[in-house]
C-alpha cells in the first residue's frame, strides 16, 4: 500500500522562519518613497507598520524566531499534511509522483493566517489598537478578522466591491470576527473619492482598496496601522512554515522534489513553500527547478516588465521594483481565478530575473478544469488561485508520461474553493473564457511608471 499521507507531530511546528534575504544571489533594490522617489526611511513605513515588522522587511538574519503566542495560535491548524495524490497519480496514468501541502486546513481555508496572525502579534506587541487592510476575494480579509480577534485589536477592511457583493459569505466570516467591511471604492478617502469621480459604477480594484486602506492608516496620527496579505518580505518570510514542513515531511516519504510548483498572486503562498527549498539550490547543491505560476490575463511575471512601480494605483505606497504590468492594471472582468495584483513581490520578482525560479502563464479555461479533474481524483475542490499551481503539476505530470520520467513533484495547494463556487458554476456554465491580456494595454501602462533615476 503507497503512503498517502505525511503529518507532522504537534511538536514538530516550525521554530523560526526562513528569511530568503540571508541567501538571496542579488542584492537588494532599494524600497523608493512614492513621491520623493528615494528610498524610504523607517520613518515613513513606520507610519504604517511596527517597526518589528520593519526591521524583519530588512533583516538578512537566516532565521527569526516564530514568538511562542504565534506557535500557539497556529497549533490551531499546523502543521499542515502534506498528502501524495495516489488517485490523482492513477488518472494521469503517470510515472510521476505527486504530493500536495495542503494550507486549506486552516479555520478560513487559505495559508494566509500564517501571516496575519504574526502580524497582529506585533501589532498587539507595539501597541497598536486598530488595524486597517484591504481584501479581494475575502481570503485575506478573514485571515485578519481572525487573527485580530485573536489578539483583541479593531479592525477596519476595504474590500474589493465586486467581491463584496458577488461574495457575500466570506464577508460574513469577517462580520462574525468582528471586523468593519466596506465596499471599495467608498467615499471615505480621497483615493475611493477620486475613483467614484471618475466612474461611479467603479467595480473596484486591489490596488484601489490598497490605496484606501494605506490612506486610512497614514491621516490616522498613529491610530491605526495597515497589513499587507502578500507582496512584502516579511509577509513572505511568515509564510515559509509551509515549505520548512514540506521538507520534513519529504524526508518521511523518503523523497526529495525535482519540481517544485506554486501560483503566484503577490507571491506569498508561492514563496511560503518554494524558498525552504530556493535555499536547498542556493546553498545546498540542489537542482530542483522551482514554477511560479500565474493567470494568462494577470500576466506580471511572464508579459510585465521588471522595473520600478508603485506598489498601488493611487501611486500613494512605497515604490520596488518588481515584476508589473503598471498600477493602473486593472483585471480583465471575465477572469474569475483570482491572483489579480498588478506586480509581484520584489524577492520573487528578482529570482525570476535572475533565473533560479521560472514563471509561467496559464489559461484560465485549462485551469478550471485542472481542479475539476483534481477534485474528481483528490475529492478536494482547491481554491481557483490554487487551480493555478494544480495544472502545472498536471502538466508536469503529463510530460513525465510521455518520457516515462519519474519526477518527484510537490505543489501548493494554498486553499480550498468552498467560497468560489461562483467562478466554479461560471466554469461549468460554459460562461467563462480564456482572455490573454491585450499587449497595446501592457504598452500604455508602461508610459506611467515612475521615472525613477537609479
Ligand atoms: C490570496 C491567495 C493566493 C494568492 O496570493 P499569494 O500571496 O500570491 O499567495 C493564492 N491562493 C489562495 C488560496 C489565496 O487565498
Amino acid at each position: 500500500m503507497t503512503r498517502r499521507q505525511f503529518l507532522l507531530e504537534e511538536s514538530r511546528l516550525p521554530r523560526a522562519w526562513y528569511n530568503i534575504n540571508a541567501d538571496m544571489p542579488v542584492p537588494p533594490q532599494p524600497v523608493l518613497h512614492p513621491k520623493t522617489l528615494e528610498p524610504v526611511t523607517p520613518d515613513f513605513l513606520s507610519v504604517l507598520f511596527p517597526m518589528a515588522l520593519i526591521m524583519q522587511e530588512v533583516s538578512t538574519e537566516r532565521y527569526i524566531e516564530i514568538p511562542e503566542p504565534v506557535r500557539e495560535i497556529y497549533r490551531l491548524w499546523r502543521p499542515t499534511p502534506l498528502i501524495r495524490a495516489t488517485r490523482l497519480e492513477k488518472a494521469l496514468d503517470t510515472p510521476a509522483h505527486i504530493y500536495f501541502k495542503y494550507e486549506g486546513v486552516s479555520p478560513v481555508g487559505s495559508h494566509k493566517p500564517n501571516t496575519a496572525v504574526a502580524q497582529a502579534f506585533y501589532n498587539k506587541e507595539a501597541g497598536t489598537r486598530a488595524m486597517c487592510t484591504e481584501t479581494g476575494a475575502g481570503q485575506w480579509g478573514s485571515a485578519m478578522a481572525m487573527a485580530c480577534n485573536f489578539f483583541g485589536l479593531d479592525l477596519e477592511i476595504f474590500m474589493v466591491k465586486v467581491s463584496y457583493h458577488q461574495k457575500p459569505y466570506r464577508r460574513v466570516i469577517m462580520d462574525n470576527f468582528g471586523a468593519t467591511v466596506y465596499a471599495s471604492p467608498t467615499d471615505r478617502t480621497h483615493a475611493g473619492r477620486a475613483v467614484l469621480a471618475e466612474n461611479p459604477e467603479s467595480p473596484g480594484s486591489l490596488g484601489i482598496a490598497i490605496s484606501e486602506a494605506v490612506e486610512t492608516a497614514a491621516v490616522s496620527g498613529g491610530a491605526k496601522k495597515y497589513a499587507l496579505g502578500s507582496v512584502l518580505g516579511h509577509v513572505l518570510m511568515h509564510q515559509t512554515v509551509i515549505g520548512l514542513e514540506a521538507l520534513e515531511q519529504m524526508e518521511m516519504a523518503g523523497e526529495y522534489p525535482d519540481i517544485v510548483i506554486g501560483c503566484a498572486g503577490g507571491g506569498s503562498s508561492f514563496a511560503g513553500l518554494a524558498y525552504p527549498f530556493v535555499r536547498e539550490n542556493l546553498t545546498n547543491g540542489k537542482k530542483t527547478k522551482i514554477i511560479a505560476v500565474e493567470p494568462a490575463s494577470c500576466p506580471s511575471m511572464t508579459r510585465g516588465k521588471y522595473t520600478f512601480d508603485y506598489g498601488d494605483t493611487a501611486a500613494s505606497a512605497p515604490v520596488m521594483k518588481m515584476y508589473t504590468l503598471g498600477h493602473t492594471f486593472i483585471p480583465p472582468s471575465i477572469h474569475a481565478g483570482g491572483l489579480r495584483y498588478h506586480g509581484m513581490s520584489a524577492s520573487v520578482s528578482a529570482l525570476v530575473d535572475h533565473g533560479d525560479v521560472e514563471a509561467r502563464a496559464v489559461p484560465q479555461l485549462a485551469t478550471f478544469a485542472a481542479a475539476v479533474e483534481f477534485s474528481k481524483a483528490e475529492g478536494i475542490l482547491p481554491a481557483p488561485e490554487s487551480a493555478h499551481a494544480v495544472r502545472v503539476a498536471i502538466d508536469e505530470a503529463l510530460e513525465c508520461k510521455k518520457s516515462g520520467q519519474k519526477k518527484v513533484i510537490v505543489f501548493n495547494l494554498s486553499g480550498h474553493g468552498h467560497f468560489d463556487m461562483m467562478a466554479y458554476d461560471a466554469y461549468h456554465r460554459g460562461q467563462l473564457q480564456d482572455h490573454d491580456y491585450p499587449q497595446a494595454q501592457v504598452d500604455e501602462a508602461m508610459t506611467h511608471l515612475p521615472k525613477v533615476s537609479l
